[in-house]
């Protein structure tokens, strides 16, 4: 077997991606008579700068001669890749063997791609090591994600599926004439397996992108089948080719255990703590709030939820002092970015100044530490009271809704979480 590993190909302003320079790969080579078993398309670190958009890598498994395919796949990464833009730096690397021959810094390698930041130096350096055939322009960044995409099939046992639908080349760049109706529709019928097709709430066809690029539309769920059932039943503009890719997609694979003590930005994270502050809508929009240890003085984490996430916004704005969490999300500039929260634990009480038993009216302080009295009727209250507070929040987990996820972040309703689930469709 020959795995073809390929990154970086694509430009925010001018378009093109590489799961279309994957597929154009992979028909070539089936059309020069070779098998391709199966095209991956990897999510690296959500929060590498050097990104375009989702931080894809993908790989290509064939049967076809290693030389061979290395000189399609370069042939075609030449003529597609937006290297006019000096910020697209692609990379490829051509490994022979099967999964079982992925060695274990190779796998090592794709799994700190997911939660690391790593150099072009140490891809260059393994590379080397293992004799894999590769090819760059620019500075050569995507063979970081080339070389991922080749271990990930080892590294990972979490999968996905995604069928992406093509546009005709001569339309690239034009508004996409997709049915919006038939759309919800379809997303209707392959719901629960099938998830993020489209934002009810916002409603928005979150599977149509709005780029320039060469995707009609992609159908993410669990299961293979589905997600081709679910994209044949879409009314559009005729498809110009399509292909199921085999993905990380929809997994957390990117969140690690943390404390508060010790998140660095760069990285992704789940980690417990006790809201410190009360949730603060500040301009834009944005909410934030600080999540702290035990201890008052205990190391604090601002947590944020921003505009984009429209009403996942309410939920964080719902927290109060004091409520148990476990969140996650990406560590950037001191401020974890949520995707998702748990709620162990409401505060179902506050304390409030007591009323007056006689007229019903809020007492007054009767001066430090004096407590509390009502100067008309003459009672007294040594201290507050304790008083039941209404929550609009149960214990479980909340998230942000589909046209805000993130493509690597897990959506609820896939389900194995420690807690009652709060899916948003
Ligand atoms: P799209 O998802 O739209 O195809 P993209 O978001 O995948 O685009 P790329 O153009 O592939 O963005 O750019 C990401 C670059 O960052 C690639 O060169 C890749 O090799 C590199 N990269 C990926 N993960 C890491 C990492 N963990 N550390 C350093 N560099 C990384």
């Amino acid at each position: 077997m020959t795995v073809v590993g390929l990154d970086d190909t694509d430009s925010r302003e001018r378009g093109m991606c590489t799961t279309y320079v994957a597929a154009q790969i992979a028909a070539r080579l089936r059309r020069q008579g070779a098998t391709v078993s199966r095209l991956l398309l990897v999510r690296l670190n959500p929060a590498v700068p050097y990104k375009t958009r989702g931080n894809a890598a993908l790989a290509v498994h064939t049967d076809a001669d290693p030389d061979r395919a290395f000189s399609i796949a370069r042939g075609r990464l030449e003529s597609l890749s937006e290297t006019a833009d000096e910020r697209t730096n692609p990379g490829l690397v051509v490994a022979e063997g099967g999964i079982e021959d992925v060695s274990d810094d190779v796998s090592a390698f794709s799994r700190r791609a997911i939660r690391e930041h790593l150099e072009i130096a140490e891809a260059a350096t393994v590379v080397e090591r293992h004799g894999y055939r590769s090819w760059h322009a620019g500075d050569g960044r995507g063979r970081i994600g080339a070389l991922a995409a080749i271990g990930s099939r080892r590294a990972l046992s979490e999968w996905t599926y995604e069928h992406i639908s093509y546009r005709d080349s001569s339309r690239w760049g034009t508004p996409r004439d997709v049915d919006r109706e038939s759309v919800f529709d379809a997303a209707d019928c392959g719901y629960p397996d099938v998830w993020d097709t489209v934002d009810r709430g916002e409603n928005e066809t979150v599977c149509v992108p709005h780029t320039p690029g060469p995707i009609l539309y992609g159908i993410r769920g669990d299961d293979p089948g589905t997600v081709r059932d679910v994209a044949g039943m879409i009314e559009s503009e005729p498809a110009a080719s399509s292909q199921l890719f085999v993905t990380n997609q929809g997994t957390d694979v990117h969140l690690r255990e943390g404390d508060l003590e010790s998140v660095a930005d760069g990285r992704a994270y789940r980690v417990d703590g006790r809201v410190a502050s009360e949730p603060e809508t500040r301009r834009g929009g944005h909410v934030f709030f600080d999540l702290a240890a035990g201890s008052a003085d205990a190391s604090r984490l601002e947590c944020a939820a921003f505009e984009p996430t429209k009403r996942f916004r309410d939920r964080v704005r719902a927290l109060r002092v004091g409520d148990r969490l476990t969140a996650c999300g990406e560590v950037s500039r001191g401020t974890l970015k949520l995707e998702k929260f748990a709620v162990r634990e409401l505060v179902t009480t506050e304390r409030v100044t007591p009323t007056c038993p006689d007229c019903e009216r809020t007492m007054k302080s009767a001066g430090r530490n004096q407590g509390y009295r009502c100067r008309d009727c003459g009672t007294n209250r040594d201290e507050k009271v304790e008083r039941g507070l209404e929550r609009d929040l149960e214990t479980g987990w909340y998230e942000v809704p589909p046209c805000a996820r993130r493509h690597i972040s897990k959506p609820l309703v896939r389900g194995g979480f420690d807690a009652p689930t709060h899916p948003e469709r």
